[in-house]
C-alpha cells in the first residue's frame, strides 16, 4: 500500500499516520519529523532548514526531494509506505511521480483530511509531544494522565517551536497557496480520498479504512 496523507497543519495527519502504519504495516515517512531530527542533532542539513521550519515557510523542493529519494530507496519501503507532510507543492508531487515511475510503481491513494481553520488553530495551540517517544497529546482532547508528563516515558511534554499562533497563521497561508492545489492534482488522477477530519481519531481512521477497502 503506497499512501500519501494530505491536509493542513494540525489536521491530525500524525495521529492518523500512527493508526494507518500499524494497520497496513508500512513505514511512516514524515518529512517534518526527518527535518526536526536533523535540527535536533544540529547536522549541516538541520542548520540549513531551521530558519524555514521556525517561520513556517516551506523548505526548498531540492532539499526535500533528496531526503525523499534517499528514504524511499531503503529496503523497508519495498512493500509500501505512508508519506505524511510530503508532497507539499505541485513540483514535489510531479517529482514524486517521476521517482515512483522510475521504480515502476505508483501511489495507490492520497488521503485528504479536511478541517476548518479555527479547529486547526485550537488543535495546534493545544498540541504537545513527548521528546523521548514522540507520542502526540492534545491538552484538551487527549491529555496526559499527569499534568504535562508523558504517560509512557514520565518526561515533560514539549510544544513544537512552530506551534505558536503567528507561525500557525503563516503555515496555514502557505498551505492554502502551495499545498491545497494538490487536492485537485490527485483528484484528477482518481486516487483522492476525502475524509472530514473533525471527529475522533478512531472514527476518522474507520472512514479511511472503509474508503480504501471500498476502492481496492
Ligand atoms: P510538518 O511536521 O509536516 O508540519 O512540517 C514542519 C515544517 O517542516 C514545515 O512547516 C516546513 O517548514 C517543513 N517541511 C516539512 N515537510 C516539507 C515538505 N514536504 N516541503 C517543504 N517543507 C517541508
Amino acid at each position: 500500500m503506497r499512501l500519501v496523507l494530505l491536509g493542513p497543519p494540525g489536521a491530525g495527519k500524525g495521529t492518523q499516520a500512527e493508526l494507518i502504519l500499524k494497520y497496513f504495516k508500512i513505514p511512516h515517512i514524515s518529512t517534518g519529523d526527518i527535518l526536526r531530527e536533523h535540527i535536533k542533532n544540529n547536522t549541516a542539513l538541520g542548520q540549513k532548514v531551521k530558519e524555514y521550519t521556525d517561520s513556517g515557510r516551506l523548505v526548498p523542493d531540492d532539499i526535500i526531494l533528496e531526503i525523499v529519494q534517499d528514504r524511499i530507496s531503503k529496503d523497508d519501503c519495498s512493500n509500501g509506505f505512508l508519506f505524511d507532510g510530503f508532497p507539499r507543492t505541485i513540483a514535489q508531487a510531479e517529482a514524486l511521480d517521476s521517482i515512483l515511475a522510475e521504480k515502476g510503481i505508483e501511489l495507490d491513494f492520497v488521503i485528504n483530511l479536511d478541517v476548518e481553520d479555527q479547529i486547526i488553530i485550537d488543535r495546534i495551540l493545544n498540541r504537545r509531544f513527548c521528546p523521548k517517544c514522540g507520542k502526540i497529546y492534545n491538552l484538551k482532547l487527549n491529555p496526559p494522565k499527569k499534568d504535562n508528563i508523558c504517560d509512557d516515558c514520565n518526561v515533560e511534554l514539549q510544544q513544537r517551536k512552530d506551534d505558536k499562533l503567528e507561525v500557525i497563521k503563516n503555515r496555514l497561508e502557505v498551505y492554502r497557496q502551495q499545498t491545497q492545489p494538490l487536492i485537485t492534482y490527485y483528484n484528477s488522477k482518481n486516487i483522492l480520498i476525502n475524509v472530514p477530519g473533525d471527529d475522533t481519531p478512531e472514527h476518522i481512521f474507520e472512514q479511511i479504512k472503509k474508503a480504501i477497502e471500498d476502492r481496492k
